[in-house]
């Protein structure tokens, strides 16, 4: 076996193509290796549509990227014919190394997919020394393809949450499948509203799924995302996240402590000792600081003994108790007169926003699905943004959502 031969092999060549010529350029930095490919003069090819072997009709010089030979880039070039086929006329025919429309040659494609599966895509393309914006071409074709073939005909529970981009910026909605324990993420688009809902049907139903399948949707409380649950999936019953509940909560008790903070000087060590759980480990002067916002009575006090009820009523374990645990919330709620003060007002947007949400937050009791699902979402969603960093767009964050979350990375692997 000779150079020539081992390079045929490595690009998967076969009859009529073959080497004709090599050379390496050193006038370039890094150098670069050209290596010429031909057919015979008179070889037939097959019809890019049905594989009828014709006659060559003219022929296009073009070249590929191949990948590196050693420190060298190395470039293939060859003459490709255009067949002329009875029945589908002039066509330029397919090549065994490279898919139609790329510059690269498929070993350098999976060699890349290959580094962005591990690394952040900017990390992968000084390895493979091209620009990051030509590789996010190829990982966004591949994921796009394999996104194509995605079968949803057995999604019965889902979960959305939006996140950004960019801090503060483009909103992305992801959908996952909630009874999928590893890649959930079934789609993902752009926005954060209504309209992300609809598209998401549309993607559902062109890839097998049913709208009148979707049992369980599990989201935040958001307007538009109940709204659009209730118009285009009327069967599914809402949960509402806890995860979000807490949240709500959490920044309730911070609003209160920014505004009491403002007219009178709280504890020290108020805002680190409201932030945790009462059960977590507390330094000495958190513990002080809790201790003296309940002998004051200070409205924080007040916020951070609501947000430890709530924690109370999660722990429930039958929808009954839950229900019981609730409506003793917001009882207690009601004792502590929340009406008194300015200060207390987000205290009462967050109760406020239990009572409206109510029944889809019992729901959860009654839910199979494990509900901290959405909350797994955004350590996958700093991953995600992590390997998107230095070219960061709503396409690049979804084709690396897709690409480390959804079905579709292990489904590039196999190609
Ligand atoms: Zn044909």
């Amino acid at each position: 076996m000779n150079g020539n031969d081992i390079i045929s092999l490595g690009l998967g060549l076969e009859e009529p193509w073959k080497i004709t010529g090599q050379t390496l350029n050193t006038d370039t930095a890094p150098h670069e290796l050209r290596i010429t490919l031909s057919s015979d003069r008179g070889s037939i090819f097959p019809c890019p549509e049905c594989g009828a072997l014709c006659k060559a009709h003219d022929f296009k010089e073009m070249t590929w990227r191949h990948l590196n030979f050693f420190q060298h880039h190395c470039y293939i070039t060859a003459p490709v014919p255009r067949v002329n086929c009875k029945d589908h006329g002039v066509k330029r025919i397919k090549v065994p190394w490279a898919r139609k429309g790329s510059k690269f040659t498929l070993l350098f494609e999976q060699a890349a997919l290959m580094l962005v599966r591990e690394m952040p895509v900017l990390a992968a393309s000084r390895i493979m020394q091209i620009p990051d914006k030509k590789l996010w071409r190829i990982v966004s074709h591949y994921v796009s393809e394999s996104l194509d073939k995605i079968d949803l005909s057995n999604v019965k529970a889902i979960g959305l949450d939006e996140t950004a981009s960019k801090r503060r910026h483009n909103y992305v909605t992801v959908f996952i499948d909630l009874n999928k324990k590893a890649k959930p993420v079934i789609f993902a688009t752009p926005g954060k509203g209504k309209e992300t809902i609809c598209r998401f049907k549309k993607f559902l139903q062109h890839h097998g799924g049913k709208a009148a399948h979707i049992l369980e949707v599990v989201c935040d409380m958001s307007k538009s995302f109940l709204a659009g649950v209730k118009e285009h999936f009327e069967k599914a019953t809402v949960t509402i996240d806890w995860f979000h509940i807490v949240q709500t909560f959490t920044k309730a008790v911070n609003k209160v402590r920014l505004l009491e903070s403002k007219k009178t000087s709280l504890p020290k060590a108020t805002r680190w000792a409201t932030l945790k759980n009462a059960e977590s480990s507390l330094s000495k002067d958190e513990q002080k600081a809790l201790a003296e916002l309940e002998r004051m009575d200070f409205f924080t006090g007040v916020a951070w003994r609501a947000k430890e009820r709530l924690r109370w009523v999660r722990q429930a374990e039958t929808v009954q108790a839950a229900k019981w645990r609730l409506s003793n919330f917001l009882l207690r709620m009601s004792y502590e007169r929340l009406e008194r003060s300015p200060v207390l007002q987000p205290l009462v947007e967050a109760v406020e926003t239990i009572i409206r949400h109510r029944p889809a937050i019992e729901a959860r009791w009654e839910s199979n699905h494990s509900n901290a699902r959405l909350e797994g979402l955004n350590s996958l969603f700093q991953a995600a943004r992590a390997r998107a960093r230095g070219y960061r767009n709503p396409a690049t964050f979804i084709s690396m959502i897709y690409l480390i979350a959804s079905p579709v990375g292990d489904m590039i692997k196999s190609t």
